[in-house]
């Protein structure tokens, strides 16, 4: 039994081995990235599923390595904020998407755009004067920014995190609470929160319509937003089904493959006509 303690001591010791050679490795990889230009946004279309119109966007960050293809942001995003890396990596994020949006502006296209912001850059002293910069140097017209954070940001140090909040939303931008009913905010925390949205978390949509409890978590949430006057978002939407049950629980803004995978900029409009046509316009 001894022997195989230690076996399995070195077994598990040579996978933390992995995992932390992977972090490293990630880690230098990551500076060298951002100096390269290794990186791209995607944009994912927020589709009003009762008139078929793209309503808003939501940027997501892919990193495209010359040896190893692409690593999702699942993998770096937590090194970056580690290290904190994210905070000039989430600058870049902001500034490419402002742009991307104006940019549909200009062509005519309506919609907002939403930005995912990490604990670290909500947390940084200079994020308030970072958005408002990019907001003047884009010209972007400032509700057209919504900033989606998580209830884990907000939890910490509450009267703080909402003295930073009342800070963005003076600067005419919107607020997201982002895979909402996945953290440990409570109800009286909500209502003091100055955000305009929730989007449901994906965990509680992918089982619909087969998992009654998710329909009733899903459906209290979106009734529970309505109350509350604020947006709601599903996202993860990936069947008719689910948009037929969001539908009839008065969600009507959806976010999901079932309408489009995050896409790159040149697909965007191609996207656009095609959900046009589907709309009879
Ligand atoms: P998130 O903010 O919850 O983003 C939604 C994720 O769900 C995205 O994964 C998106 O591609 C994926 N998704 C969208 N529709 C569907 C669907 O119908 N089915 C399934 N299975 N998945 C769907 P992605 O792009 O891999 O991003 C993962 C996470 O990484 C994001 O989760 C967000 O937390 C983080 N992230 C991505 N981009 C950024 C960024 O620019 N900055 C920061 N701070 N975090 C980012
Ligand atoms: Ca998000
Ligand atoms: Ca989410
Ligand atoms: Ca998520």
């Amino acid at each position: 039994a001894k022997a195989k303690g230690r076996n399995t001591f070195h077994f598990y010791s040579q996978e933390l081995d992995a995992a932390a050679n992977e972090r490293l490795y990630i880690e230098n990889e990551l500076r060298q990235a951002i100096k390269s230009k290794q990186f791209s946004l995607y944009y994912q279309p927020q589709v009003d599923c009762k008139t078929l119109k793209i309503v808003g966007y939501e940027a997501l960050i892919r990193w495209k390595h010359p040896d190893k293809g692409m690593i999702p942001p699942t993998k770096f995003i937590p090194i970056a904020e580690a290290t904190g890396l994210i905070v000039e990596l989430g600058a870049w994020v902001l500034e490419e998407a402002c742009m991307f949006s104006m940019r549909l502006q200009r062509q005519g296209r309506s919609g907002n755009m939403s930005i995912n912001l990490s604990a670290r850059q909500f947390k940084d002293a200079h994020l308030i004067a970072e958005i408002s910069d990019v907001l003047e140097r884009t010209q972007m017209p400032p509700s057209l920014l919504h900033v989606e954070l998580t209830e884990s940001m907000l939890m910490g140090d509450v009267e703080a995190a909402i003295a930073q909040l009342h800070q963005m939303k003076d600067l005419g931008i919107g607020l997201s609470i982002d895979d909402f009913g996945t953290g440990y905010s409570s109800l009286s925390y909500l209502k003091r929160f100055p955000v305009d949205s929730l989007k449901v978390d994906r965990s509680f949509v992918k089982d619909i319509p087969d998992d009654s409890n998710d329909m009733e978590i899903t459906a209290a949430i979106i009734a529970m937003a309505q109350k509350l006057k604020l947006q709601v978002v599903a996202e993860g939407v990936e069947t008719k089904e689910q948009v037929a049950f969001l539908k009839r629980n008065n969600c009507f803004i959806v976010q999901g493959y079932y309408y489009s995978p995050p896409l790159p900029e040149h697909e965007i409009e191609i996207f656009r006509s095609q959900l046009q046509d589907k709309a009879g316009i």
